[in-house]
């Protein structure tokens, strides 16, 4: 679909709206741009403005790194930045529809997670320590020093909570069938961040907030009152330049890779494109969303030497199977529906069908890798095809490698 084609789509459907609707068709309007725009102005969101800036910036630099400086024009930049076939791909155009039910639906499931379990969590550690190790007699002073500490272990926590969440997600069949919803993208814009059944942010956010709870309650064994963290915009500060300045890249066309030094450390945009790719290399690959350590501890790093060209998508084409909003919020609970089925009912012939991958009477472990290897069909021209071959960085001399786990 061109643009102009879609900007025609765009009008008779609001004409159509505006027909059926009547007098409720303005107040309805509005309404959906206050909700579509309110994370624009949310520091916590990655499509916040000033991520959406900070992406059109390092787009700008990579687009510079890759072409000839006096072949420069606005125009070229501009279709580097949005080309048709990632923007008017029906997978994005899915993502659009997608984003406001999930949003409302999946910001008020997190924020009840949190609520629940971050202030049990901490309460508990807390009390397991004083029942340990008896009552701190002084508690410590709560300077810079504290702040800083108390900053980083917030977000080393949180970030090894999303990695095991996201880990289990791929590993264990009735997760994976949640998190399908994520990977079933055939294309990746910032919105695509956006693109996750509730029940994957439910998971996500109990390991998460499990990470939290803990350094809040530890840190409130030793402090009187807890340190404040080190804020930037109301996020935290590592947070704010370690992910949010290049969290739209991830999602995005774009190629940005950190080199294979630096890529040890900090988990690159290139590195979430390569986890949503389906060749054999990377399934299972790069689970992490700061920082590497992570996924180098548990043998599932994968750091490109040079930009690859990916398929993104599910294997066997099951991505065509999510092809409307309903089916993105409905196909995972009768597909993990089935599975559950199969785990607890193993013997043929029950009214749901056995789920695809899993082994009899239990649920699978370590099979699924092995089964999304199967096929990854051609390689889709719907991606990165203005983005040019050339290596962001030029660095030929940098390990390519499927065993980079080292
Ligand atoms: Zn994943
Ligand atoms: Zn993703």
């Amino acid at each position: 679909m061109t643009l102009p084609t879609l900007a025609v789509t765009i009008g008779e459907v609001k004409e159509t709206l505006r027909d059926s609707l009547g007098e409720f068709y303005e107040p309805l309007y509005k309404l959906f741009w206050a909700v579509w725009s309110s994370n624009l102005l949310k520091p916590s969101q990655e499509i916040y403005w000033l991520y959406l800036l900070s992406y059109m910036a390092l787009a700008l630099g990579v687009y510079l790194w890759q072409c000839k400086i006096d072949a420069f024009s606005i125009n070229n930049f501009l279709r580097f930045l949005f080309p048709q076939s990632v923007y008017a791909h029906k997978s994005a155009l899915l993502d659009y529809k997608y984003y406001i039910p999930a949003d409302l639906l999946n910001n008020s499931l997190q924020f009840g997670v949190w609520v629940i379990t971050v202030p049990g969590v901490a309460e508990y550690c807390k009390s397991f320590l004083v029942h340990t190790f008896g009552p701190m007699g002084s508690h410590l002073d709560d300077g810079l020093s504290a702040r800083v500490i108390f900053t980083a272990s917030l977000v080393l926590a949180l970030d090894a909570g999303n990695f095991v969440g996201h880990y289990l997600e791929h590993k264990i069949q009735f997760f994976w069938e949640f998190h399908k919803v994520h990977h079933s993208a055939e294309v990746l814009t910032p919105i695509t961040n956006y693109r996750l059944h509730p029940m994957d942010r439910i998971l996500q956010g109990s390991f998460m907030s499990l990470g939290v709870g803990t350094v809040i309650g530890v840190t409130g064994y030793f402090y009187d009152d807890l340190p404040r963290k080190i804020t930037i915009l109301e996020v935290s500060a590592i947070a704010f330049f370690a992910y949010y300045f290049t969290a739209n890249l991830r999602h995005s066309h774009v190629w940005l890779s950190y080199g294979w030094t630096l890529s040890h450390v900090f988990y690159s945009p290139a590195m979430h494109q390569i986890h949503h790719s389906c060749a054999e290399r990377h399934v299972d690959k790069n689970f992490g969303l700061i920082f590497s350590c992570w996924d180098y501890l548990a043998g599932t790093l994968y750091v490109p030497g040079q930009k690859e060209d990916l398929k993104l998508g599910l294997k066997n084409e099951e991505h065509h199977e999510f092809k409307s909003v309903w089916a993105l919020f409905v196909l995972p609970l009768k597909k993990a529906a089935s599975v559950a089925v199969s785990v607890i009912l193993p013997q043929p012939g029950t009214a749901l069908k056995p789920g695809p991958a899993v082994p009899e009477g239990r649920l699978a472990i370590s099979s699924l890798s092995a089964d999304r290897r199967e096929s990854c069909g051609p390689l889709s021209k719907a991606t990165y095809d203005l983005v040019s071959d050339n290596e962001i960085h030029g660095r030929t001399n940098v390990r390519n490698t499927t065993d980079s786990s080292l």
